[in-house]
C-alpha cells in the first residue's frame, strides 16, 4: 500500500480541457496552469492555443501516444526535482482515451504526486444528457478499427445490462451503427454530437432507427450511450437449482439468490422463492 501524503515531489497535474467551447475553462484551471513550471501536452500547438487565450507562456514538453514511455521519463526527473508539470491532452480528461495512463503509473511507481483537475469530459456530458439509465454505466471507449475485431467486442458486451458508452469517429459511425444493431438487436441509443459546441445536438432513439439514419446529418464528434441489456433469459429452473446447490456452502440463500438473479436478469424475488421451494435448504 501506498499513501500519495506520504510521497515527496512535485505534483503531476492532469488538468480536463475543453470539449469545444473554451469558456468551460475553470478559475482552477487557469490557476494551475499559471503556476506550474511546464506544461506537457498531447499537442502542443493545440493547448498553445488554450495558453494564448488564457494569457500564459510556459516551457511545453510534448507527451502523445508516440512517445509517452520516453517523455515520462523526462517529466518524472523534472517532478522528481520538485517541478509541477501539468498534462493536458487535446481536448477533455488526460488518460481517458488520450495519452496520460503511462505516466500516471510511472509517477505512482516511482511516488510522484498526481493530482487531477477537473473539467469536461464527453462520455459524462453525453451519459447525463442520454436520457438512458445513468444509475450503472460502462464506459467502452473508442471500439477497435479493425470489423471483425469490433464483431466480437460488441458481442461480448451483448449480455451488458448497464449502460454503455462508446466514443466514435464520423467516418466510422454508420458501420459501428450497423453492427451495433445487427449484434445487439433494437435497444434504445442516444447519439450525442459536438457537445458544448454551437452545433450540439442529441440524437435520441433507437439502435433500428440510427441504422438507417442520412450519415450526411450526423457529423463533427459524437458519443453513443447505448441501453444495456434489457432481454429477460428465459433459463430452465433447474440450471437455478443446479447452481444453487454447488454455491450454498458458501452463501447465504439470500446471496445466492441475488448472485443468480443478477446473473440471468431475472427477479430477485423470482429466485428466491424458487430456491425456497424447490431448493435444498
Ligand atoms: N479525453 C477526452 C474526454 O475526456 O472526453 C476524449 C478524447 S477521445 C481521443 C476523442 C473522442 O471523444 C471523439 O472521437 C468523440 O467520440 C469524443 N468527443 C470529444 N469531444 C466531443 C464533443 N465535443 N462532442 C461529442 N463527442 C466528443
Amino acid at each position: 500500500m501506498k499513501r500519495s501524503r506520504d510521497f515527496l515531489s512535485g505534483t503531476l497535474y492532469l488538468v480536463a480541457t475543453p470539449i469545444g467551447n473554451l469558456s468551460d475553462i475553470s478559475s482552477r484551471v487557469k490557476e494551475t496552469l499559471s503556476s506550474v513550471d511546464f506544461i506537457a501536452s498531447e499537442d502542443t500547438r493545440t493547448t498553445e492555443k488554450i495558453l494564448a487565450y488564457l494569457g500564459i507562456h510556459k516551457p511545453m514538453i510534448a507527451c502523445h501516444e508516440h512517445n509517452e514511455q520516453e517523455a515520462s521519463n523526462q517529466i518524472i526527473n523534472l517532478l522528481k526535482e520538485h517541478k509541477n508539470v501539468a498534462l493536458t491532452s487535446d481536448a477533455g480528461y488526460p488518460a481517458i482515451s488520450d495519452p496520460g495512463a503511462i505516466l500516471v503509473r510511472r509517477c505512482i511507481e516511482e511516488n510522484v504526486k498526481v493530482s487531477v483537475i477537473p473539467g469536461p469530459n464527453a462520455a459524462l456530458n453525453a451519459l447525463a444528457g442520454s436520457n438512458i439509465d445513468t444509475s450503472h454505466f460502462y464506459f467502452h471507449g473508442f471500439l477497435n478499427s479493425n470489423p471483425s475485431v469490433r464483431k466480437k467486442e460488441l458481442a461480448d458486451l451483448k449480455s451488458y445490462k448497464m449502460t454503455l458508452i462508446f466514443y466514435e469517429s464520423p467516418h466510422r459511425i454508420k458501420k459501428t451503427l450497423n453492427d451495433l444493431y445487427s449484434i445487439f438487436g433494437n435497444r434504445k441509443i442516444t447519439l450525442a454530437r459536438e457537445l458544448t459546441k454551437m452545433f450540439e445536438e442529441y440524437i435520441y432513439g433507437t439502435l433500428e432507427e440510427l441504422a438507417s439514419i442520412d450519415e450526411t446529418s450526423i457529423k463533427g464528434e459524437m458519443v453513443l450511450v447505448v441501453e444495456g441489456n434489457k432481454e429477460e433469459l428465459v433459463i430452465d429452473d433447474n440450471i437455478i437449482l443446479e447452481e444453487a446447490k454447488n454455491l450454498s456452502n458458501s452463501y447465504s440463500l439470500k446471496d445466492i439468490a441475488k448472485i443468480l438473479s443478477d446473473k440471468y436478469n431475472l427477479k430477485k424475488n423470482y429466485v428466491y422463492d424458487l430456491l425456497l421451494k424447490k431448493g435444498d435448504f
